[in-house]
């Protein structure tokens, strides 16, 4: 009699598992039927003392064996619900590749920094490191150690951004060339490439933030023809061998002798046009030999050693290099603009 109550409890038990369609439901069965303290297998088991001698050891048999057939048939069932349950998963999060894309805005290099970029490949392929230098400076290093005189107008408020407390926004990275200085010995052949500030109105050809490449050569025996060959070959690799390029007398308080560079003007071949102002010519920077008093500020001995230096708008450069008439346009990051390039 007891037998069929265990005969019952499987049929209910392997009936109740086909119905078991998710892993929760399989445990709460495992704990329903095979619980080892309140199983109904396990009670059942219980009752044995209450049997007659002879009956305990078939019955305890009998139990055990519709355990194990329990047991496998469980491990078939729950084999079934994870494939279903992973079939299920993978089909809520198929992608429909027949969706159109979301549409994406990609970026475009700047002008200024693919300029920047080609002119610091060029100066590498003459030799020189890169370096640089901090915009917030102090006015040691933007204007003292450069042999600036305290009256000189590059000094003025109308000329450079003066912060609240001390400091500046540094007017040009002939700064760099200070702070690299007192921390290097000769020979030293840098450029120094980054961004400058001055109070600026703003017109085609003048924005109050713009770009500077710095140059720095200091080592023995170094001459203005050594400055005249290393600009002029960085002039016809950057605008082509054909290209002339002019050097004026000038004057900057770090360097002596000085000159500015012009570059034939692109847009007009030299003939004037209101790009260049109708000269003909596009300024691209000053440049000069170092002067010797600068050397002595950083520790250098101006009588074992002579170096140039120049500072070049990467703006401007850019502005020639890719036609660009107007330096509005390189500030306003329109992507129809950039695009074109
Ligand atoms: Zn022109």
């Amino acid at each position: 009699m007891t037998l069929t109550i265990a005969d019952e409890i499987r049929e209910r038990a392997l009936a109740e598992l086909a119905g078991a369609g998710s892993r929760a439901e399989l445990d709460e069965w495992a704990i329903r039927y095979l619980g080892r303290e309140r199983g109904e297998l396990s009670r059942l088991l219980k009752t044995i003392p209450t049997l007659a001698p002879a009956e305990r050891k078939p019955f305890g048999e009998s139990i055990n064996a519709i355990k194990k057939a329990l047991e496998a048939a469980q491990g078939v069932r729950a084999a079934e619900v994870r494939s279903q349950e992973l079939g299920q998963r993978l089909l809520e999060d198929r992608v429909d590749v027949t969706l159109p894309a979301r549409g994406t805005e990609p970026g475009h290099e700047h002008l200024v920094y693919r300029a920047r970029d080609e002119m610091i490949e060029t100066f590498r392929l003459l030799g020189f490191d890169v370096a640089e230098g901090p915009e917030l400076e102090d006015e040691w290093h933007n204007f003292s150690a450069l042999n600036t005189p305290e009256d000189h107008p590059s000094r003025d408020a109308q000329d450079t951004f003066y912060l609240q407390g001390g400091g500046l926004l540094r007017t040009q990275t002939s700064s760099v060339q200070i702070r690299y200085m007192e921390h290097h010995q000769p020979p030293i052949r840098i450029v120094a490439p980054g961004r400058v500030y001055r109070p600026d109105t703003i017109t085609p050809r003048h924005y109050p933030l713009f770009h500077q490449i710095e140059g720095l050569l200091v080592d023995e025996n170094v001459t203005f023809g050594d400055l005249k060959g290393t600009l002029s070959a960085f002039a016809r690799r950057t605008f082509g061998q054909s290209r002339k390029v002019r050097f004026r007398p000038s004057f900057f308080p770090f360097t002596e002798p000085s000159a500015e560079m012009d570059v034939e003007c692109i847009f007009c071949g030299g003939s004037g046009c209101r790009v260049c102002s109708h000269s003909g010519w596009i300024e691209m920077g000053g440049c000069g030999m170092v002067d010797p008093s600068v050397l002595t500020n950083v520790g250098i001995d101006p009588e074992r050693y002579t170096g140039f230096a120049f500072g070049m708008g990467i703006d401007r450069t850019a502005m020639i290099r890719y036609q660009v008439p107007d330096i509005r346009l390189l500030w306003e990051n329109d992507l129809r603009f950039l695009r074109q390039f």
